[in-house]
């Protein structure tokens, strides 16, 4: 299956994401790990994507679209893959069909996950994460022994962009950008709205229903 995870950050779609690519065994391609990674590693493109990451805004387009397509290409994503945090603005879903265009492929379906703005803060807030992958919520999903990842031992850490100020730019770039999208999707007739302003365990028996 190739499926598309939509939605604001902090809405929990990562978690989802990550859930199904176990379950399925679908590769789980999200963009953000991938900058954060060539960030933390200081790759030329972890230093080109660097200060728009910190700030909250876009990678321009150009960029993630050849990551995208890089990735996708790889043995692993033939079978069907999960994109999350990708397509985020109209040319990166047009990309993003032309790519699966020149292989006879198209999406299946596109998940776009929904929740109120103060559920979405309080999230975002609240997320700590380990540089293994693993995600956690001082709240909602605490690492057994606080600030150290139950899965490696490694510190746990919040993202930068996770910050208040850094947050709300993110809030505002979505509604202004990704909102789009689900207008395109909804058009192609493969969209499906999951309610995530619920527990883990309940929207993921949304999410096994939408691709059953
Ligand atoms: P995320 O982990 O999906 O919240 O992404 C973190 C940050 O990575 C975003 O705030 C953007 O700066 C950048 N980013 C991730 N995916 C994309 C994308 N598809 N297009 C542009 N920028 C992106």
């Amino acid at each position: 299956m190739r499926l598309v995870f939509l939605g604001p950050p902090g809405v929990g779609k990562g978690t989802q994401a990550r859930r199904i690519s176990e379950q399925r065994g679908l590769p789980h391609v999200a963009t953000g790990d991938i900058l954060r990674a060539a960030i933390r590693e200081k790759t030329e493109l972890g230093k080109t994507a660097k200060g728009y990451v910190d700030a909250g805004a876009l990678v321009p387009d150009e960029l993630v679209i050849r990551i995208v397509a890089e990735r996708l290409e790889k043995p692993d994503a033939a079978g069907g893959f999960i994109l999350d945090g990708f397509p985020r603005t109209l040319p990166q879903a047009e990309a993003l069909d032309d790519i699966l265009r020149e292989r006879d492929l198209s999406l299946d379906r596109v998940l776009f996950f929904y929740a109120s703005d103060e559920t979405l803060v309080e999230r975002i807030s609240g997320r700590r994460s380990c540089a293994c992958g693993a995600v956690y919520h001082v709240r909602f999903d605490p690492p057994k022994k606080e600030g150290i990842c139950d899965r490696c031992g490694g510190r746990l850490s919040q993202r930068k962009d996770d910050r208040e100020g850094t947050v709300r730019e993110r809030l505002r770039v979505y509604g202004e950008r990704t909102n789009d999208l689900i207008g395109y999707y909804d058009a192609a007739g493969i969209l499906i709205r999951i309610d995530a302003g619920r527990s883990p365990d309940e929207v993921s028996r949304s999410v096994r229903q939408a691709l059953s």
